[in-house]
């Protein structure tokens, strides 16, 4: 559902992909599109056609795809300085993309065009005129983003005025305000807006706030607030250096503080599965803090405020966690008592009659093993595991009898320069109901061979472990005077494509502790698909 008053822009296929360590596949792109059209976004960049064949292949793949909601654009710059649009190759092949939206991007202060483009404000006011003519003329939707807008403001406000009347009196559809630099505080901003909409009245804003002074999100909102018309984000923040504005964060607050409709209600309780599904995709670990969609959003530890939500969730969160599709978590810790564990119980769903006698015991259990090292506040599969084999009928997939890893160095230099790579070989005995199970694998370290190891026993009984990716390992030293001697705890987090989860182990040994969280994710997953397949027996349930 589209408002009209707020619009929604999505550039994390564009913005977002240039951040460090992100790298989308053509395949992943199309799927994020999809994701991001469910979610009720009215426009999304799509990329940018002329940097690399991948975008180009993308808006190829595109023409094949049907939206429901939203439109995607083409982003390139203005013309080249001295040339035609007709004769630049990147204008070309934005118009190849044949989306019905192009987002041109285009010097919009003084500094930036003489200095960083090396050519004059008047070439740089002719490139703006001439290319925005170009594709309206094309019948396309216009996004002028007007790049290094507020700090040319600030430098040569009459000039950045120039560029921005430019694009609107060559038809520009929505001049796009971007604080590239993502520098500006709020007030400087609205100071700059306010001074726009005096220039070009009438026409349709855009707000582009990178967050590298922590106000993206903020500055967004005030722009809205200022009348501002579209908001330009990336799921997750995603972005150079410090990032985009999240457009996540953003949709929420329109939506739940501003009363800004502008998507279905239905829609917002996806927002925390687009957070994880974008994450999984872009292979970024998710961000527990994030505002809305994080794990820890609505996460509960001290005392005190479990009781507070005990008797009434409003008393430590700022609005019902499932309007965004996330869920309260207590937090299991020392600190907590027998109230925290009995919300854990029910929050986990585990319907079972426990006695005050047995919660004790269960209790007792989590402080015994908190003494030995373990932590459970991130680790919650390997807390329901604790829980579940405490009650009767339960019983592990699989039992670990012993295992041996024998680490050497290759025979062969790895690199070429005479350093060579270190192999480990893990040979590992499980038992499958009653049945042994001798297995060995190689892996570029111990634990993943282990895990290799321990993957090549299960398949042949379980084989949705197949399916099981790790995809974060830390390990954390936890008495550094012991120095070598001392308690390691390991954290694994896992992923089926679907659900993410953490499992801890604790040891001495590194290699044990790796075990025993690599266990704890084998047998966790065994158990999410177990569960999944009873929904799908018992649609009821
Ligand atoms: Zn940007």
């Amino acid at each position: 559902m589209a408002t009209d008053r707020v619009q929604l822009y999505d550039t994390t296929l564009r913005d977002g992909s240039q951040m460090e360590g992100i790298s989308l596949s053509v395949e992943d792109k199309i799927r994020i599109t999809r994701k991001l059209d469910e979610l009720g976004i009215e426009w999304i960049e799509g990329g940018f056609p002329g940097s690399n064949p991948k975008d180009a292949e993308y808006f190829r793949r595109l023409k094949n795809t049907e939206l429901r909601n939203a439109k995607v654009s083409a982003f390139g710059g203005t013309r080249k300085p001295g040339t035609t649009c007709e004769a630049d190759a990147n204008i070309q092949s934005i118009v190849a993309a044949e989306t019905p939206g192009v987002t041109l991007v285009g010097k919009a202060s003084l500094f930036q065009a003489t200095k960083i483009l090396e050519t004059s404000g008047e070439e740089n006011l002719a490139m703006i005129a001439e290319t925005v003519k170009y594709f309206k003329a094309l019948g396309k939707t216009v996004f002028f983003d007007a790049e290094h807008f507020f700090d040319g403001y600030f430098g040569d406000a009459d000039y950045s005025m120039q560029c921005l009347a430019t694009a609107a009196r060559a038809g520009a559809d929505v001049l796009a305000l971007c604080d590239t630099n993502g520098g500006m505080t709020t007030r400087r901003m609205l100071e700059g807006i306010a001074a726009v909409q005096q220039r070009v009245p009438g026409v349709r804003l855009g707000i582009h706030c990178h967050n590298d002074a922590g106000l993206a999100v903020a500055n967004s909102l005030a722009a809205v607030e200022a009348g501002v018309w579209q908001v330009q984000g990336c799921v997750n923040g995603y972005g150079e250096r410090c990032g985009n504005a999240d457009i996540l964060t953003v949709l929420a607050n329109l939506k739940v503080k501003m009363g800004l409709d502008v998507v279905e209600d239905e829609q917002a309780s996806r927002l925390t599965e687009v957070a994880n599904y974008v994450s999984e995709l872009a292979n970024m670990v998710p961000n527990p803090q994030a505002p809305y969609v994080g794990a820890s959003a609505f996460a509960h530890k001290a005392g005190y405020h479990v009781a507070g939500i005990l008797k009434d969730e409003r008393a430590y969160q700022h609005i019902n966690p499932t309007i965004v599709g996330n869920q309260s978590r207590v937090l299991v810790s020392e600190l907590a008592g027998q109230r925290n564990l009995l919300m854990k119980l029910e929050e986990l769903g585990i319907d079972y009659p426990f006695t005050q006698a047995e919660i004790r015991t269960l209790l007792n259990a989590v402080k015994h093993k908190e003494s030995q090292g373990y932590q459970y506040e991130g680790a919650e599969a390997s807390f329901e595991l604790l829980v579940r084999r405490t009650l009767p009928g339960y019983r592990g997939p699989f039992e670990l009898d012993d295992f041996v890893i024998v680490e050497r160095r290759a025979s062969a230099p790895a690199d070429g320069e005479g350093r060579r790579e270190m192999l480990a070989e893990a040979m590992v005995k499980l038992r499958v109901d009653g049945s042994l199970q001798h297995t060995a694998a190689e892996g570029n370290g111990p634990v993943n061979a282990l895990d290799l190891a321990a993957r090549k026993a299960l398949t042949q009984f379980y084989p949705d472990v197949a399916n099981v990716k790790l995809v974060d390992y830390k390990v954390r030293i936890l008495d550094s005077k012991a120095a070598t001697g001392a308690q390691v705890r390991v954290l694994i987090e896992s992923t089926d494509g679907n659900s993410y989860w953490t499992t801890v182990g604790s040891s001495t040994d590194i290699i044990e502790a790796s075990w025993l969280a690599l266990a704890d994710a084998l047998e966790y997953s065994l158990l999410l698909a177990r569960r999944r397949a009873g929904d799908r027996a018992d649609p009821g349930a």
